[in-house]
């Protein structure tokens, strides 16, 4: 089979880490960082990224947290300006913000392999967060909010093979796969955060 040398791995070539952009792919031998884990379009020079300072190396912090939740500059940057309104360290409200955008959760709770496929499965109306439907991607879930999938989709093929299956959450959220259903239990911190990054780049960059 030829070498998958899709755009969405070449995010995380270019970042450096993997932003699980693409689902089952992410977590087998086909991984396009294990496999070539050099800087796309630069005669692979790994060392590149290394060699980056200052300002460049926090637009690519900020490019690497963009690209893995899959949002535009505008979108994000609402984060940065919310988490510096809201009372705690910037960085880190920011993130947790982001992490509590209802196609995230989805993600987490494993009804969907990639946050791409979890925004598409919002948008297309098969989640309900207690009991009735929410299609914005963006919603911001709060502890007590049960998310589950639509009764009627229950047997659908984007869900049946996750019904009853083992998934493993962050500890701010807990899943009934048998039901199709998971709950808010606490809001997400620093520590659930399992990307590796360094936000204070970020704020570094949107703070000149
Ligand atoms: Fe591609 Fe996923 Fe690997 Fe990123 S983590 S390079 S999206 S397979």
């Amino acid at each position: 089979m030829a070498k998958y040398t899709g755009a969405d791995c070449k995010r995380c070539r270019r970042e450096g880490c993997k932003l699980f952009l693409k689902g089952d792919r992410c977590v087998t031998g086909k991984c396009a960082l294990d496999r070539r884990p050099t800087v796309p379009g630069q005669h692979g020079d790994a060392n590149l990224r290394k060699k980056a300072t200052g300002y460049s190396l926090q637009l690519r912090e900020k490019q690497k947290v963009k690209r893995a939740y899959g949002l535009l500059e505008s979108q994000f940057k609402k984060y940065y300006f919310e988490g510096k309104r809201q009372r705690g360290a910037t960085g880190e409200v920011m993130l947790s913000l982001l992490e509590r955008r209802l196609d995230n959760v989805v993600y987490r709770l494993g009804f969907g392999v990639s946050r791409a496929q979890c925004r598409q499965i919002v948008n297309h109306g098969h989640i309900l967060v207690n009991g009735k439907k929410v299609d914005i991607p963006s919603y911001q879930v709060k502890v007590g909010d049960v998310i589950s999938v639509r009764p009627k989709d229950h047997d659908s093929s984007l869900f049946k093979d996750i019904k009853g299956s083992k998934v493993v959450t962050p500890k701010w959220l807990e899943v009934n796969t048998k039901e199709l259903s998971g709950k808010v239990i606490a809001l997400p911190e620093r520590s659930d955060i399992d990307l590796n990054i360094a936000e204070h780049l970020i704020i570094e960059l949107y703070s000149r």
